[in-house]
């Protein structure tokens, strides 16, 4: 923990101690170095966890893992000597053949189409910061990412699909058997990764390196 003075420094972005109102300029933090009020001690902000480079990963195997989960089967049932598999886009067909269209849709946009534009759009934002700040065409582009990203994250419900493949499991293995396959470790290896890609990105910070 480091004492935030009242330095002069490039970074004009101003903000206010909640507990006193001192305004305080912002300055780059290092990793997990907490800002304090130097009147009244506040914590005022935290530096984000984890550093381009490191949500650069994330989000490259994120993307790794993005397209075997929506590609290989999910869930393979055998019953009765006959084997049926199905990957995500497969069951959300079956969904809407049975007229349950809403239903169908819902589970494309939240399971594959808003994830899919996430990883893209954080991996857009990561590489315009990190290669093509300064040309104005480029920072248009992050302008708009970063408008569209609080959407997108919405819309982007991994878990409910995660979830809704434990339910059936425990609610047929009475029946078949099920098999479960290198397409659910990928789901839930991409389930795992976007969630910690989402945890260590910041909104605030990344408009703050836009407004640098
Ligand atoms: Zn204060």
């Amino acid at each position: 923990m480091k004492l935030l003075t009242e330095e002069k420094c490039a970074d004009t972005s101003v903000t206010l101690c909640r507990s006193c109102d001192l305004v305080i300029r912002k300055r780059a933090l290092p990793s997990s170095v907490r800002a304090l009020c130097p009147r009244c001690h506040t914590a005022i902000y935290d530096a984000p966890y984890c550093s381009l480079n490191g949500m650069l990963a994330l989000c490259l195997t994120a993307l790794i893992f993005f397209v075997p989960a929506n590609l290989l089967p999910v869930i393979e049932l055998h019953f009765l000597g006959s084997i049926r598999t199905t990957t995500i886009f497969e069951g959300a067909m079956a969904v809407a053949n049975q007229g349950y269209w809403v239903v169908a849709i819902a589970v494309l946009t939240s399971a594959v189409i808003a994830p899919g534009l996430l990883l893209l759009s954080v991996l857009s934002q990561i590489l315009i910061i990190k290669y093509r700040l300064e040309v104005p065409f480029f920072r248009d582009i992050l302008k708009r990412l970063l408008k569209y990203h609080g959407l997108l994250s919405q819309l982007t419900m991994l878990e409910i699909y995660m979830i809704s493949i434990f339910i059936s499991v425990f609610q047929l293995r009475d029946y078949t058997d099920i098999h479960l396959e290198m397409g659910t470790f990928c789901f839930a290896m991409l389930f795992l990764v976007t969630l910690f890609l989402q945890r260590e990105y910041h909104l605030e910070h990344m408009w703050s390196l836009l407004n640098d």
